[in-house]
C-alpha cells in the first residue's frame, strides 16, 4: 500500500503537469492514496508571491481536485489539501477556507520566516539568530493542532553551513514537540532528490533523523510533487523506507484528516 500526501500542481508556478498527470502516474506506479497540497494561496496585501497560486485559482484548484476524485474513484483515492506555513495573522481566514471548500487536510511547510513578504526563505538559514523564527513557527504550528504532519522538519539544513550544537538543540526541540503533540514528520523526498544530485545531504539531514530515531518518532515519507516523474521515481521512496526502518522510526502511512 503506497501513499503519498504531498503533491503540488503547476499553480504554484514552480510545477508542471495536468493536475491528471499526477494521478495518472501514482496509480502506474502502485499508489492507492494520494493528496493535493498544493501551497497555500495566502490573502497577501500589496503583495504578489511568486511561489503559489493567487487566491483567484483557488476555486479552480479545488474544483479539480474534486472532479479528478470521482472520474478516478475505485482505482485511487484523491484528498484535497493545502501545504501551509504558520503565519499567524491569517488563521482566521485559513479556518474559512476549511470550511468554506471542505477540505481534507493540511500539512505544515514553513518556507519564510517570518512572513513572505520581505521574509527569509528557511532553505537559506545560515545563522544560529536565523532559526529562531523558524524554531517559533514549526513549534507553534504543531501546537496548534490543525496540521496532519509537519513537512520537511529539517529544511533549515538545506543552507545552514554545518549540522552544529544549534542545529542539535532545533531538532530536538521539534521532535519532542512532534512526540507530544502526536505529530508525524515528513521524510522529504524532493530534498533528497535534490541533496543526492548536488552532492551534499542539506535535508533530509542524517544527524536529525539520527534524532528523531532516538525518540522513535512517527514519520511519514512525503514525495513532494513538483512535476508527474516524480510519482515514477519509486526508487528513492524505497531507499528512504530502508534507511527510516533501519534508524528505528516508525513510518506511517496514513494521516488524520
Ligand atoms: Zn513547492
Ligand atoms: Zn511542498
Amino acid at each position: 500500500m503506497k501513499h503519498n500526501f504531498h503533491t503540488h500542481t503547476y499553480r504554484c508556478m514552480h510545477a508542471d503537469g495536468t493536475d491528471e498527470a499526477y494521478v495518472r502516474a501514482a496509480i502506474e506506479s502502485g499508489f492507492t492514496r494520494i493528496g493535493f497540497s498544493d501551497h497555500c494561496p495566502w490573502p497577501y496585501k500589496d503583495f504578489v508571491s511568486g511561489m503559489r497560486m493567487p487566491v483567484s485559482e483557488f476555486p479552480g484548484y479545488v474544483q479539480s481536485v474534486r472532479s479528478l476524485q470521482e472520474k478516478y474513484r475505485g482505482k485511487i483515492e484523491i484528498l484535497l489539501g493545502l501545504e501551509c506555513e504558520y503565519f499567524p495573522q491569517y488563521l482566521p481566514w485559513m479556518q474559512e477556507q476549511v470550511r468554506a471548500y471542505g477540505l481534507d487536510y493540511l500539512i505544515l511547510g514553513h518556507h519564510f520566516s517570518p512572513t513572505e513578504p520581505g521574509g527569509i526563505y528557511n532553505g537559506n538559514l545560515t545563522t544560529p539568530e536565523l532559526l529562531e523564527p523558524y524554531r517559533e513557527a514549526v513549534l507553534a504550528g504543531m501546537e496548534s493542532g490543525m496540521f496532519a504532519y509537519l513537512a520537511h522538519p529539517d529544511l533549515f539544513m538545506r543552507g545552514y553551513p554545518v549540522f552544529d550544537a544549534h542545529c542539535e538543540k532545533l531538532s530536538r526541540e521539534i521532535v519532542e514537540k512532534a512526540m507530544q503533540t502526536g505529530t508525524p514528520l515528513e521524510y522529504n523526498i524532493l530534498g533528497m532528490f535534490h541533496g543526492k544530485r548536488d552532492g551534499k545531504p542539506g535535508y533530509p539531514h542524517p544527524a536529525f533523523w539520527r534524532i528523531a530515531g532516538e525518540y522513535g518518532a512517527k514519520t511519514i515519507i512525503g514525495i513532494d510533487a513538483h512535476t508527474p516523474d516524480a510519482y515514477r521515481d519509486t526508487e528513492l521512496f524505497d531507499e528512504s523506507e530502508a534507511f527510516l526502518r533501519a534508524l528505528g522510526l516508525e513510518i506511517i502511512d496514513d494521516i488524520a484528516l
